[in-house]
């Protein structure tokens, strides 16, 4: 598979998001597993959001509605606005970022600033505050 990879990253998505989706790499950064986590919900793969969720707070039960919502949109670009630790030496991080798409015919966002932690050594999105 040779196209460029959703996240923006301009790498092919086969050398970029894939590797962490497929659970051949582990996130390094919490900016590389925000990024492979907008290309989850670009791909509806639920099961990977789910998995990259923090235990304490994944929502399980909204699942479904989740896969509905991520069907029902048009992904149409991810822009990191600012990271705040998350690196490999890290426990914790942050990512503000802007997700674009089209909902209804309608271009939406969603500008969030994420709280990263690790959960057994692996970094996974914790929550996030929206703007
Ligand atoms: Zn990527």
């Amino acid at each position: 598979m040779n196209k460029s990879c959703p996240c923006g990253s301009r790498q092919s998505y086969d050398q970029c998001c894939e590797l962490i989706i497929s659970a051949k790499k582990d996130a390094t950064t919490c900016l590389e597993l925000m990024r492979s986590r907008y290309v989850a919900f670009t791909l509806t793969n639920v099961d990977y959001l789910m998995l990259s969720h923090h235990s304490e707070t994944r929502p399980a039960k909204e699942r479904k509605s989740i896969q509905k919502w991520a069907e029902s949109v048009h992904w149409m670009g991810l822009v990191i606005l600012n990271t705040q630790s998350g690196e490999a030496s890290d426990d914790i991080g942050f990512v503000e970022f802007r997700a674009l798409y089209m909902e209804a015919g309608k271009m939406q966002e969603r500008h969030e600033k994420s709280l990263f932690k690790r959960e057994n050594q692996k970094w996974v999105y914790v929550s996030g505050e929206h703007f």
